[in-house]
């Protein structure tokens, strides 16, 4: 697999005492961008469905109910071309830490294209975090991998203890 990872381009939850050490100059505000619950779009819903157990297994990698063994997990959301279907491929977790990834460029899968983000949050506010948003590296990787591929902002899903949420579909 090719991946030519971005610069000063990741993931990162929003933190709301560290937020200096996260934010890399993306997002209108301090706490990064709203975030809906429910599906905006019938295409969110039907890849929430179809990858129910990509969210689950990235979702139980990410350790979120073990203090100190926390990790973020996701994947990119793939569309075969022809038939419609949902696929995903796993982020490398090279990097990666209890808030933040570096996924890269995603790799070139025949008959697909990508058409989204999957993410986790595995913390809470009780620890000092802010995780029903999408941070401002959040929105950073969506705008600069959207345009990498050619298109608009590329939709991005999380999960947190709260629920999947779901920006810029
Ligand atoms: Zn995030």
């Amino acid at each position: 697999m090719i991946f030519a990872p971005f610069k000063n381009v990741f993931l990162c939850a929003a933190l709301a005492a560290l937020l200096s050490a996260c934010v890399n100059g993306g997002g209108s505000t301090p706490f990064g961008g709203a975030a809906t619950r429910r599906p905006p779009t019938a295409a969110a819903e039907a890849m929430t469905s179809a990858l129910g157990d990509a969210i689950n297994s990235a979702w139980a990698d990410s350790n979120p109910d073990t203090r100190g063994q926390k990790r973020e997990q996701g994947f990119w959301v793939y569309q075969n071309t022809t038939t419609g279907n949902y696929g995903s491929r796993r982020f490398p977790t090279e990097g990666s830490s209890r808030h933040s990834m570096r996924p890269g460029f995603p790799p070139a899968v025949a008959g697909y294209k990508v058409v989204a983000f999957f993410h986790t949050h595995p913390n809470t506010e009780a620890e000092g975090y802010v995780p029903n948003v999408a941070s401002p590296s959040d929105l950073e990787y969506s705008k600069e991998l959207g345009r990498r591929l050619g298109m608009g902002n590329l939709p991005g899903i999380f999960k947190s203890h709260d629920g999947v949420f779901y920006f810029n579909f």
